[in-house]
């Protein structure tokens, strides 16, 4: 459903434009009934009695439920559907062909558009004036969806390559021919016709959410003790939710006193969590704050402040009443079956199962007690986020910094070593050569990134940034990275047999092939990795980072179930509910590892305020990725990865048994994290 996506996101920017001219605007509503409906199937199964009634069925009644009484009257629809209906098979794989070949053309130009004009953002092309952020917010694709309404090209689309809902998409996986799936894919660009106004709202309010996390900033400095001591540096603005626990994450390599301030930490997030937290401590260093007492003083005297009065939560309920509102239009009919069904194409009972049965797994206890024993001490609840498993490395950083200095003194000499990349991983000299002509590299004015073609016959860009001096290693090792993703983009654009289908499922399975590459970073240095216990430490920081994100993925998922269950809920109500499914999971799936009880720590990510419902994505992208990067391990690497990455952007769990044989499990990670965790453990 990513075009489906890409279309949702190119009609919000659409209505931003449109606004002026809104006071000529018919109120659209759905005017075909079910009996017009009826009439249409028919006249065209009279008409084509040797075509498949099912298909018929189907495209006749999608197109209904995307015409609005501005597309025409009841007459026009019958009509517009007995001229547009094709039923025999190669008029239809014609104007397959022909829809996909237009689908490119727009889809590519207008990413390309986007790339050229967001150039003097991305690359130093001198001095960024307004004008350059201007066009690089402007979305000249915006009106596209809006248009092919209007000149009904959508309809005719979806009359011919009408919508699979991803249950029929997966009973069908096994028999369906490439050709099927992708005629499938087709019926994904037109699935809901949501109202103008109601896109807007729910842009609104998600802007307002994220303006609220955005502003969310903790003055450190101003935290203290009973004793009016203070424990961080005077300067320092710490937000919500992310640099908080990159804070605790900082101070494992401090013993007792980096305790002390992962518990000063954890109070801050506790008082964010139940609203206790007063609200001028929140992006203002005017008073002095102690989290354990609540007190709160200004110049040393005590004074009184207001707290922050279930505000967190009053985002999240906004948002639920703006995206409810969109339930009406889709066959997606709540937002939890859109974001599971739609976007991850996952449903939310698999999601919920499978995360279970993660949580549950013996092996976490065996992994806790190993990280008590690596600290030291008992485990706290903000050890979900142990960051000791970081496997360094024993080479000296400045010997490498030496050798990729010299290797890449500007991005050019990056970009004509690429092939030769290829060629150390194992791929033919052919593919390498074809593979590095596609994919350009550019100087980037921040930290880098990957960003792909959306039609054949343009490049990827890897976008670098070089010092003066060279590329540094940290530098390199990005690079490398992003690499990966365009070596992804580009065979999974030129090698894929049908553009419907190209791309992968999700994010999850590029970021596989990033990460693959990026661990090879120092074979393509022709240097050794040195450091024999690197696999299973990785092992280990990915299996505890999925028990993190999969126990805040578990709470997004019933706190967003519960707000269909109580939807006039007010803000506090909600905060009861979040406190006591967070207190619930956890005593379920993480007291019995860390031996504490009531801790409602999972509430604090900031993603179930500003992006709703999209935290069990990152859950699926560590499962993934690390069956994809096991099945790589042993295979033979170059013409794998080919193979893997031409299977296009069918649904997950096809995709996972296309390429791997299996299904999406947790099988792999649990059973390896076990032998990591005896192989550390008895060293
Ligand atoms: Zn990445």
């Amino acid at each position: 459903m990513k075009n489906y996506l890409l279309l949702l996101v190119l009609a919000v920017a659409f209505i931003s434009c449109q606004k002026p001219c809104k006071s000529d605007h018919q109120v659209e509503v759905a005017n075909i009934t079910d009996a017009r409906i009826e009439a249409t199937i028919l006249s065209l199964t009279k008409t084509y009695a040797n075509a498949d009634a099912e298909i018929i069925q189907r495209g006749v009644k999608h197109a209904a439920s995307l015409w609005r009484n501005v597309d025409g009257t009841e007459a026009d629809f019958q009509a517009f559907c007995e001229t547009h209906f094709v039923a025999d098979a190669a008029k239809k794989e014609l104007m397959f062909d022909k829809v996909s070949r237009n689908l490119e053309i727009l889809y590519g130009h207008f990413n390309k558009i986007s790339l050229d004009l967001q150039r003097p953002l991305h690359e130093p092309m001198g001095d960024i004036i307004d004008i350059d952020k201007a066009f690089g917010g402007f979305s000249a694709g915006s009106h596209l969806t809006a248009d092919l309404y209007r000149n009904k090209l959508a309809f005719n689309i979806a009359l011919n390559f009408p919508y699979y809902t991803l249950t029929e998409k997966e009973q069908n996986a096994a028999t369906w021919s490439r050709q099927e799936w992708a005629y499938a894919r087709m019926g994904d660009v037109f699935t809901a016709r949501i109202p103008a106004e109601i896109l807007q709202n729910v842009s609104e309010v998600g802007s307002a959410s994220e303006m609220y996390i955005a502003n969310y900033n903790i003055y450190m400095g101003q935290l203290v003790d009973d004793n009016m001591k203070t424990y961080f540096p005077e300067d320092m603005v710490l937000l919500s939710h992310w640099n908080l626990r990159d804070e605790i994450k900082s101070h494992y390599s401090k013993g007792t006193e980096g305790v002390e301030l992962q518990a000063m930490v954890y109070e801050v997030m506790k008082r964010i969590i139940s609203q206790t937290i007063p609200n001028d401590v929140v992006n203002n260093g005017d008073y002095q704050w102690n989290p354990y007492t609540n007190e709160t003083y200004k110049d040393g005297q005590k004074v009184e402040l207001e707290s922050e009065s279930f505000e967190r939560y009053q985002q999240i309920i906004n948002n639920f009443h703006a995206m409810r509102e969109m339930d009406a239009y889709s066959p997606l009919n709540t937002a939890v079956k859109r974001a599971f069904a739609g976007g991850m194409e996952i449903t939310q009972a698999d999601a919920e199962k499978l995360f279970v049965e993660f949580m549950s797994s013996d092996e976490l206890k065996q992994v806790g007690e190993l990280i008590k024993q690596r600290l030291g001490r008992d485990l706290k609840p903000w050890d979900i986020w142990y960051d000791g498993f970081k496997a360094r490395s024993s080479i000296d950083e400045d010997a490498l910094n030496k050798i990729t200095r010299s290797r890449y003194p500007n991005a050019k000499a990056l970009d004509d070593d690429l092939a030769n990349l290829l060629l150390k991983l194992g791929f033919t000299k052919e593919k390498a050569n074809f593979l590095a002509e596609r994919i350009d590299v550019d100087p980037a004015r921040g930290s880098g990134h990957a960003w792909g073609a959306s039609m054949k016959g343009e490049t990827a860009h890897l976008r670098t940034r070089i010092p003066e001096t060279g590329m540094d290693y940290k530098g390199y090792n990005i690079a490398i990275h992003e690499f990966g993703h365009n070596v992804e983009q580009t065979i999974s654009l030129y090698d894929v047999d049908y553009y419907m289908l190209n791309g992968v499922p999700n994010t999850a399975f590029t970021e596989a092939l990033a990460f693959i590459f990026q661990k090879r970073d120092l074979e393509l240095l022709d240097m050794k990795n040195n450091n024999p216990e690197k696999d299973a430490l990785q092992t280990l920081d990915n299996f505890w980072s999925t028990y993190e994100i999969m126990g805040v993925s578990l709470l997004d998922q019933r706190m967003w179930k519960w707000l269909y269950a109580n939807p006039d809920a007010t803000a506090e109500q909600l905060k009861v509910a979040v406190e006591g499914i967070a207190l619930d999971i956890w005593n379920e799936f993480y007291a019995p590892v860390f031996g504490v009880k009531d801790q409602p720590i999972l509430a604090i990510y900031s993603h179930m305020i500003n992006s709703p419902i999209y935290l069990s994505n990152y859950a699926f992208g560590h499962l993934i990725q690390f069956q994809v990067e096991q099945y790589l391990k042993t295979a033979d690497f170059a013409p794998e990865v080919e193979r893997l990455f031409k299977i296009g952007s069918i649904t997950p769990n096809a995709w996972m048994q296309a390429g791997l044989g299996e299904d999406i499990s947790i099988v792999s990670i649990i059973e390896e994290a076990g032998k990591a965790a005896t192989q550390i453990t008895s060293k």
